[in-house]
């Protein structure tokens, strides 16, 4: 017995190492990928591997009570859990290829022939026994053909990262190395010590290196949120196209997850996702992946299937909403997308979920070829915009306002337009501006129209020309920004324009919504000499209060609802209408009706008292050249 645990120590130094690893690796979930599943059998074979190393020392220690063949079967398990562990760990850094290609089955036949000649050993080899009473071990024609395995997997494995680098990650390639290099180190001494029973220190100290380096399933599962990250998703969606076969990606989407958190604080927003996630779990007994921090996701087998799922779906979240009293009705989406069909490849699916999960207003999207199609166009406008940045793709057009009182066209508003091409044909700042606001660039074409409008009014001296200011509108972003009162003005300084020549338009819920930098902002440009209109008056839900306590001096009646007024049936709007226009009054607020398309417009909004008419009766928005030759034409007159 004493024989025994003088040979025990390193087997007793694995088992610790080990236990550590199996408690992490099997209390966690783990994403389900072909590589974590062969590191998981790596890690039972592992297990395997030491009890029967173990075994193995014990029926040599006491080969005059252990039948023979119990001694052999012991050290047949051992060497051929062994032979097995190395062939897994070179099919792991297979699987672990970036680009998910898969040897073809020749070469897999091929790369294989060792591991099946080493079985082949294992069940017919000869194998010898050494015990002088210190140490045991064993040799012979099983052992050789176990070294032989060892070395030739541990060099494909290394050639495979070293060979096919652009296919692995750095991070992978060194994880890998380092794990070889334990082999290779240990099985030296092991070599030349005969006696020094290593193979399981080696076997725990590699499995607890890759599960470190590569496979802590933390990584990809966040305990709180009870699910999966994006990171998973995305892996996981790769290995999906690398099996070429067809499924679904079921996406729960919440549009107002902002709100929730501000009206129901962070915690509260919490439980509902892991109740979400919950629900999805069991609706569909899929892991569930947050894309996002208001996207869950699950791939299915198929579209059928997972509109199977709907209507318990829909209903389940429905009633969950009630559990929390966190009311979500109207503001939460499914979308169902059918992969390969309408996502060619994983950057086409993440994609399609970013540009759904603007969408709103029905509760399922099944993707079809027709939401395609729009996500294409806006991809499309994406990049024009971005490349209209560099390449100044934008032009500024101006839209003439009369003035009744002064019978002339002394102001106009510039709006922005993007040069087209072929592809997208022409697009509306009604499409692009919206677009640029979620990207985040919506400041750098206010910046871009601002600059065009200064160089054009010095360039021409404008307010020589009867125009006393140009109307430039002012994104919410923008009318945030902190640093954009300096910008602004290093700007008029340039072209040495003068500060009352500009009036900003910020639109009616900008203004309502407005914290103290854009009040801050609203100030300054006041102090400098810039006026202020609020555009679209009559679309946000206005807090009248609020914005009855702001500076400004123009308030612009949306077209909108000068339309609805003058329709047929719209008495009840020109009533608003009429008191819009008699508040503006009460208030000291310069008004300007926006949209006048017909005489009988222009006629009935003088009559009523408007200040300013903008509208297509009078002038489409034109460009530079064409403005002057109005000016000249109509303010002559
Ligand atoms: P908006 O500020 O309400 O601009 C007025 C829009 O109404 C312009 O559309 C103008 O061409 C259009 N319009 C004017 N009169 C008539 C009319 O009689 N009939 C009809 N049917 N339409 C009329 P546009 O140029 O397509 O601009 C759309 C929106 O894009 C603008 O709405 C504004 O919100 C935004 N936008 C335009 N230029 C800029 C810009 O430089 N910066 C920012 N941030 N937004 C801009
Ligand atoms: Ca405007
Ligand atoms: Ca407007």
């Amino acid at each position: 017995m004493e024989l025994f645990w003088s040979n025990m120590r390193f087997q007793l130094a694995a088992a610790a190492v080990l236990a550590v690893v199996l408690i992490n690796y099997f209390n966690m979930k783990r994403v389900h990928r072909l590589s974590t599943l062969l590191f998981t059998l790596m890690l039972l074979c592992a297990a395997a591997n030491l009890i029967f190393d173990i075994s193995t020392v014990y029926t040599i220690t006491h080969m005059d009570v252990i039948p023979p063949w119990v001694n052999r079967l012991c050290h047949q398990c051992f060497i051929g859990t062994l032979d097995l562990l190395v062939y897994l760990m070179y099919l792991y850094v297979e699987t672990l290829g970036r680009n998910e290609q898969r040897l073809s089955k020749w070469k897999y036949l091929l790369v294989s022939l060792p591991f099946m000649a080493a079985i082949a050993s294992v069940v017919m080899g000869e194998l010898q026994y050494y015990n002088d009473g210190k140490i045991v071990y064993s040799y012979g024609a099983m052992a050789l053909a176990l070294y032989i395995c060892i070395a030739f997997y541990m060099c494909l494995a290394n050639a495979r990262v070293l060979f096919g680098r652009a296919a692995y990650s750095k991070r992978i390639r060194g994880a890998v190395r380092g794990g070889i290099f334990i082999w290779i180190a240990v099985t030296l001494i092991q070599y030349r010590f005969k006696g020094w029973l290593m193979s399981s220190i080696a076997v725990a100290l590699m499995m607890l290196h890759l599960y470190l380096s590569l496979e802590d399933p933390s990584e990809h599962y966040d305990r709180a949120a009870c699910s999966f990250t994006r990171r998973a998703f995305e892996m996981i969606l790769a290995e999906r196209y690398a099996k070429h076969k067809k499924f679904c990606v079921m996406c729960l989407m919440l549009e107002n997850m902002r709100n929730i958190k501000s009206k129901y604080g962070f915690s509260a927003a919490d439980m509902l996702t892991n109740t979400l996630v919950a629900l999805l779990t069991r609706v569909t007994d899929a892991p569930v992946y947050r894309y996002h921090d208001d996207a869950l996701c699950v791939l299915l087998n198929s579209e059928e299937r997972a509109q199977g799922y709907l209507d318990r779906l829909v209903m389940l979240v429905e009633k969950a909403q009630t559990q929390y009293h966190i009311y979500l009705r109207g503001h939460y989406h499914i979308v169902l997308l059918d992969c390969p069909r309408l996502a060619p490849d994983a950057d086409s699916v993440l994609q399609t979920l970013d540009y759904l999960s603007y969408r709103a207003g029905r509760t399922v999207y099944i993707v079809d070829d027709e939401i395609i199609k729009q996500k294409n166009r806006r991809a499309a406008i994406e990049r024009l915009v971005e490349e209209a940045l560099e390449n100044d793709g934008f032009n500024v057009v101006y839209q003439p306002i009369y003035a009744p009182a002064a019978k002339a066209f002394n102001s106009a508003e510039a709006l922005v337009r993007l040069k087209t091409n072929e592809e997208t044909g022409f697009v509306s700042p009604d499409e692009f501006i919206p677009i640029a606001e979620r990207r985040g660039i919506v400041d750098r074409i206010d910046e871009i129209v601002l600059n065009k409008v200064c160089d054009f009014a010095a360039r021409e001296r404008l307010w020589e020309k009867g125009v006393a200011y140009i109307e430039v509108n002012l994104s919410g972003a923008q009318a945030s920004d902190p640093v954009l009162v300096d910008t602004y003005a290093a700007i008029l300084e340039r072209y040495g324009v003068p500060a009352r020549f500009l009036n900003f338009e910020i639109t009616e819920t900008c203004a309502v919504e407005a914290g103290e930098t854009t009040q801050n902002n609203m100030r300054r440009f006041e102090q400098m000499g810039c006026s202020f209109s609020i555009d679209d008056f009559g679309t946000g839900y206005s807090n009248l209060a609020q914005l009855s306590k702001m500076t400004y001096d123009l308030m612009k009646i949306d077209k909108g609802l000068i339309w609805d007024s003058f329709s047929e049936g719209g008495a009840h709007t020109f009533v608003v209408l009429s008191s819009v226009v008699s508040m503006a009054k009460k208030l000291g607020k310069g008004l300007v009706a926006e949209g006048v398309e017909t005489q009988a417009q222009a006629e009935k909004l003088i009559d009523m008292g408007v200040d300013h008419l903008q509208g297509y009766f009078y002038s489409k928005p034109i460009p530079e050249e064409q403005y002057l030759a109005f000016l000249k034409q109509k303010n002559a007159q």
